[in-house]
This record gives structure tokens, C-alpha cells and sequence, in this order.
């Protein structure tokens, strides 16, 4: 069984799902062509589709089913509710009324080895449901607009493999003028296995918030007093790790800026860039690459997110980039930066030091440090093994 998302977000939904033998689509929220384009990257094409079915009437869920149903025949199912909305609203052209078929919440709908089943959810459309596909032993769930969930939703869900879940962001956070302040930001190993504050960078910056990590008081006093600041728009945050402040990285105090060098060598080609206590390791890391004869520099990050023009330029200098990073690798600072680096034509050494499994056991922090190959000799490392490679170094 497969599922791929070929649209999801305000801009419009579609999600494929299939076995070996039969493909659906759940919603159709872009058009034609995009959906073409999507199962074409999965070896299908638009006949292969047996049907389509909606979740809700809104129109980033419905917006190619005109085309999908004139032009290639696709029957479309929904909750009666959702197919009066698509009707009532006239969005979509002349509708052939006969692919259009009603599946009732909380009942299953077979289409060959395939099985469909509707559940209630809450959202403002007429009727919404959210789908779960089974085939055979598998399963997988579709939510769109979530607005909340209860044991009703979950125990739908329950039995899923995979599930694809679009929770609703709140219109009015987004321009409400709120400071979040992250406590337990990065490892807290002793506090127990679910203290650790690993995915914040990852998914604020997924939802684009302003992120920013001071690892001083002095940046901490400075940046909260910035980020309160009147001019300041829309929701933004500032995390701060548990404990005391890291005495060396006090040492630097306040800049002001985004970003600082805390350490620079004339004709360096590799860079060390983390942010908040990490770059303890990473000052460390570069005391061991000088002792080996590889000039380094350490760039500390304050603002871990959106990038300033200015900071990827600056990086894109190096043949090596190593990222560490107190967080998961999914979604996070370093993946985002690894990116715009290739956008920018950058074609150096990447190197990503961060969180790979998502249950680290209770222990101490240098502890954790090494299980994630975040510690300073690790890192220092696979930057030598990175210049002894040599192959991007001129
Ligand atoms: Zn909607």
C-alpha cells in the first residue's frame, strides 16, 4: 500500500493512496494538470484512478473535480452533505450528477481490493468526514482541518500504519502578537525520557514562526525585550534551555545580531554552526580541528529562523558546512539550511550533525550528547573525515 501526498495546505489537497491493484484520491483541491504531474512521480496516470473521495466542500478540496469528472469520467464520493455543497456552490461548472455518489459516515465503501471508511469530523462544511483506506492487513487515515480530536477520531484511526493528518492552524494566532517563551529547550536527559525539548525548532519553523535561541542571559535579557518590542507583528519565539547559563558561551555576551563568529581563522574553509548550548561542543570541536591543522570557524545562530540573506551568503563561503543541532532531523534548522544552500548554487560538504531516533533514554547530558553523535569529538570527526575526503576542498 502507498500514500503520497500530492497537495496538502490552504493552496489545495490531494492525497493519493493505492495497493498494488486499485488508486484512489482523497480530495481533488488542485488542478488537473498538478494532479497528473503528482501521479505521474508514482508511475500513474489519471486512468488508473478509481475514484476520488472528498472530505468536504471547501473549494482547496474540490477544486479539480470539474475537470476530473467531465473530462476523465472519475466517480466521486462524499457525504451527502459535502455533495450539496459541491452542488450548491456552482464553483465547478456543469457536474455530471451520476459520478457523484453518497458514502455514509461511519460506514465502509468497497472498490476492488480497497476498503473506505467515513468518520465524522469537526469543521464549518456541511457534512466533513475524514477517511481511513484499508487493504488486507493495512491501513492508513486521512485527516484534513482538524480542529480538534476525541476518543471518537482516535479510535477510527487505531490499527493505522501510516496516517496523514492536517491540523488547522488558528487564523487568529497568526495574528495575534504573542511571544511564545520555550522552556527546556534542547536535551534534558535527566528530567526522564519526555522532558527532552528536541522538536520545537522543527516544528515551529515548519509553520514558519520567527524562532529565536539566545544561549546567554545577556542575549536572553536582550532578544525577549526585542521580540516584546511594539513593531513586532504576529507570533514568535524565543527558547531558552533548562538550567544554569553555559559559563563559556556567557563569555560572549550580546551582540545584538542574528548571528555571530565566535571564532574566526584567516582562510578557513570549513564552518561549525549551531545554536543555544550546542555551540559549547562546537567550540570544542574547532580547539581539536586547529590542533589537526584544519582552520575552522564557529558560527553561532540567535535567530534559528527565517534565514537572513546576508548569513547564507556568508556561509556559502566554505567547502564544508557542518550543522549540530539539539533536535530531530526531520523538519529541522539544519534540513531548512541545507536547502537554501542548494537554492543559493552552494555545492559544498554538508554535514548534519542532529537527533535520529525520537526516543532518547533518560541520562545525562553529555551522555545523550555521545548516543547522537553530538559531543565534540564526534563532531570534530566527521569534519576531518569530510577535509581528509578532500574532493570539494581546492
Ligand atoms: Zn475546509
Amino acid at each position: 500500500m502507498r500514500m503520497m501526498s500530492i497537495a496538502s495546505g490552504s493552496s489545495g489537497n490531494c492525497i493519493y493512496i493505492g495497493s498494488d491493484n486499485t488508486h484512489i484520491l482523497i480530495d481533488a483541491g488542485v488542478s488537473r494538470k498538478k494532479i497528473l504531474e503528482g501521479l505521474a512521480a508514482a508511475d500513474l496516470s489519471v486512468n488508473d484512478i478509481s475514484a476520488v473521495f472528498v472530505t468536504h466542500e471547501h473549494s482547496d478540496h474540490i477544486k479539480g473535480l470539474g475537470v476530473l469528472t467531465r473530462k476523465d469520467k472519475v466517480p466521486v464520493y462524499s457525504t451527502r452533505g459535502t455533495r450539496d455543497g459541491i452542488f450548491e456552490a456552482g464553483t465547478l461548472g456543469e457536474l455530471p450528477g451520476e459520478l457523484f455518489r453518497v458514502i455514509e459516515p461511519d460506514s465502509d465503501i468497497c472498490i476492488d481490493d480497497l476498503q473506505i471508511h467515513a468518520f465524522r469530523v469537526s469543521h464549518d462544511a456541511k457534512e466533513p468526514v475524514a477517511y481511513t483506506v484499508t487493504c488486507g492487513e493495512k491501513k492508513a487515515g486521512v485527516i484534513t482541518d482538524l480542529g480538534y480530536y476525541d476518543d471518537y477520531i482516535v479510535n477510527n484511526l487505531t490499527g493505522s500504519q501510516a496516517m496523514l493528518v492536517e491540523a488547522n492552524h488558528d487564523v487568529n494566532l497568526l495574528q495575534e502578537n504573542v511571544v511564545f517563551a520555550i522552556d527546556r529547550a534542547g536535551f534534558v536527559p535527566a528530567d526522564g525520557e519526555t522532558h527532552q525539548g528536541v522538536y520545537d525548532p522543527a516544528f515551529l519553523s515548519q509553520v514558519g514562526m520567527p524562532l529565536y535561541a539566545p544561549s546567554n542571559y545577556a542575549e536572553l535579557t536582550y532578544w525577549l525585550h526585542e521580540l516584546l518590542k511594539d513593531g513586532c507583528r504576529g507570533p514568535r519565539a524565543i527558547r531558552y534551555p533548562r538550567g544554569g547559563e553555559n559559563a563559556r558561551l556567557a563569555q560572549y555576551g550580546c551582540s545584538g545580531q542574528d548571528y555571530d563568529f565566535l571564532h574566526r581563522t584567516e582562510g578557513a574553509q570549513a564552518v561549525l554552526i549551531s545554536y543555544a548550548d550546542e555551540m559549547d561542543d562546537i567550540l570544542t570541536a574547532c580547539e581539536k580541528l586547529t590542533e589537526h591543522r584544519i582552520n575552522c570557524d564557529a558560527l553561532k545562530l540567535v535567530k534559528l529562523f527565517p534565514f537572513t540573506e546576508k548569513m547564507i551568503e556568508s556561509v556559502k563561503d566554505y567547502k564544508i558546512v557542518l550543522f549540530a543541532e539539539e533536535c530531530v532531523e526531520w523538519g529541522s534548522i539544519g534540513e531548512h539550511l541545507a536547502y537554501c544552500l542548494q537554492q543559493a548554487g552552494w555545492n559544498g560538504t554538508f554535514l548534519h550533525a542532529a537527533v535520529h531516533t525520537a526516543n532518547l533514554p533518560h541520562a545525562t547530558v553529555p551522555q545523550i550528547k555521545q548516543v547522537t553523535g553530538l559531543d565534540a569529538d564526534t563532531l570534530a570527526q566527521q569534519v576531518m573525515d569530510a577535509w581528509m575526503k578532500g574532493e570539494n576542498i581546492s
